[in-house]
């Protein structure tokens, strides 16, 4: 993803030509509020010293507290969380809850570390960001690599410096002030906005084939959740390989095998296939839900998908997306297609302030009316500017933050 910040800017730059932005309005917007690197030093359990870099950054807050999750992952790097930095405002300002953007991580392999050294490196890392986090400032949540497990010692770091404040973190366990829901929450955002897609081309989710490239917590709910819906899932893939079956993948089953093995590959319910055939085969809806920059301009134009679910954060280049364009598939994009995720941490963090928790049905039903207000908004801009989706997405998107910061002034 080194080019991931470049790829935002140029969707940035062609929402904000549409909206009519002046030059310092879209400088004021680009440019991150603070960039932070903290340095962690810690105690291996071998003896030896372990050193490893985090980093924060926080893109906007005039619509409310930085928000945006911690990647642990060796390829983190500034430029890369800055872009997701960026992609959080866009995207907490295209569901409309009240947050700003904000991204973090840490540039490290979690699987070579045992769980005592990922918790002293957590607590580390807290020591150094805390001060610039807080409820009512900067809520980190899980991203890639990163879990309730870890969420719940951010937050009980941060209780040893500022005292019981279980809203600086979302994602956290559900025993532990976490909200139902959460987990199948990205999931469950994606399943929507595909159903209202194909409810607007008058379709159905029966006869509707899906691939899923991914299958870890949004590729997996994404594809159960599409398929308890009447969906034909035939094809899946994660890091280990893939699996298709054009009959239809029995997903009970491939749990059960992806439980039992850590991964795909190897599943007799189907026949062998590649990470890239997946998005490229046979099938009416597509899901990238693994890594960003998978789709390239050679994928794009082998795909045979009408609808692209981004539930992964940045999957298509900007020169791919033209190649869809022309080629008149539709991405419904990431900042609106993987936007339940940190809609439900919004319900999560307005939970942990009320001191009250919504049952499950309660959750749900609120994502649903966000997600299908949100994907009205984008789908009817697109149609009064004749725009795509994505350019939609980001011209709804610039104009709340726009309003936002015009209003409050300099
Ligand atoms: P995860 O770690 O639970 O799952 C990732 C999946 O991708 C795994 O199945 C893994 O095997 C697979 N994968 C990794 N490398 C791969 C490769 N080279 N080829 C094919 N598959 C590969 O992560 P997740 O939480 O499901 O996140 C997936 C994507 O969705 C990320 O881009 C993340 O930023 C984005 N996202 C997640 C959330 C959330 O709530 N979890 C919200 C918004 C966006």
């Amino acid at each position: 993803m080194s080019n991931a910040i470049e790829d935002v800017r140029r969707f940035f730059g062609t929402a904000s030509k549409v909206v009519g932005l002046s030059n310092d309005v879209a400088t004021q917007l680009l440019t991150p509020h603070r960039e932070v690197r903290v340095e962690c030093n810690i105690r291996m359990d071998d003896g030896s010293i372990g050193t490893f870099v985090g980093y924060r950054v926080q893109h906007d807050n005039s619509r409310g507290p930085f928000k945006g999750g911690l990647r642990y992952h060796p390829e983190v790097d500034a430029s890369e969380v800055t872009a997701l930095a960026s992609l959080m405002t866009w995207k907490t300002a295209v569901v409309d809850v009240p947050f700003g953007g904000g991204k973090g991580g840490i540039t490290v392999d979690p699987k070579k570390l045992s769980s005592a050294e990922l918790q002293r490196l957590t607590r580390k890392f807290i020591d150094g960001i805390h001060d610039i986090i807080g409820p009512k400032v900067d809520i980190p949540a899980p991203d890639m690599n990163t879990n309730p497990q870890i969420m719940a010692w951010i937050m009980d770091h941060y209780a040893m410096h500022h005292g019981f404040e279980p809203g600086v973190v979302t994602g956290k366990p559900v025993d532990l002030f976490g909200s139902l829901g959460r987990d199948a929450a990205t999931g469950r955002g994606c399943m929507l906005v595909a159903e209202a897609w194909l409810r607007d081309q008058s379709r159905s989710w029966q006869g509707t084939k899906v691939s899923v490239q991914g299958f870890g917590n949004v590729g997996s709910w994404a594809a159960r959740l599409m398929h308890d819906k009447g969906a034909t899932i035939v094809a899946v893939s994660d890091v280990t390989g893939g699996v298709r079956n054009d009959a239809g993948l029995d997903l009970a089953r491939l749990m059960d095998h992806v439980r039992s093995t850590g991964g795909v590959k190897g599943f007799d319910g189907g026949s062998a296939t590649t990470n890239e055939e997946v998005l490229t085969g046979a099938c009416d809806v597509v899901v990238p839900a693994a890594l960003g920059g998978v789709i390239t301009s050679d994928v794009a134009k082998e795909m045979q998908a009408k609808l692209v679910v981004e539930g992964a954060n940045g999957p298509t280049h900007p020169e791919a997306d033209e190649v869809l364009q022309a080629r008149g598939i539709v991405a419904i994009p990431d900042i609106l297609a993987n936007a339940g995720g940190v809609t439900c941490s919004y319900f999560e963090w307005v939970q942990n302030i009320q001191q009250f928790r919504w049952d499950e049905e309660r959750v749900n039903a609120e994502l649903a009316r966000t997600m299908l207000r949100a994907y009205d908004a984008v789908s009817k801009k697109a149609k009064d500017k004749q725009i795509d989706l994505r350019t939609a997405a980001f011209v709804v998107a610039l104009e709340r933050v726009a309003a936002a910061t015009t209003m409050r002034g300099l």
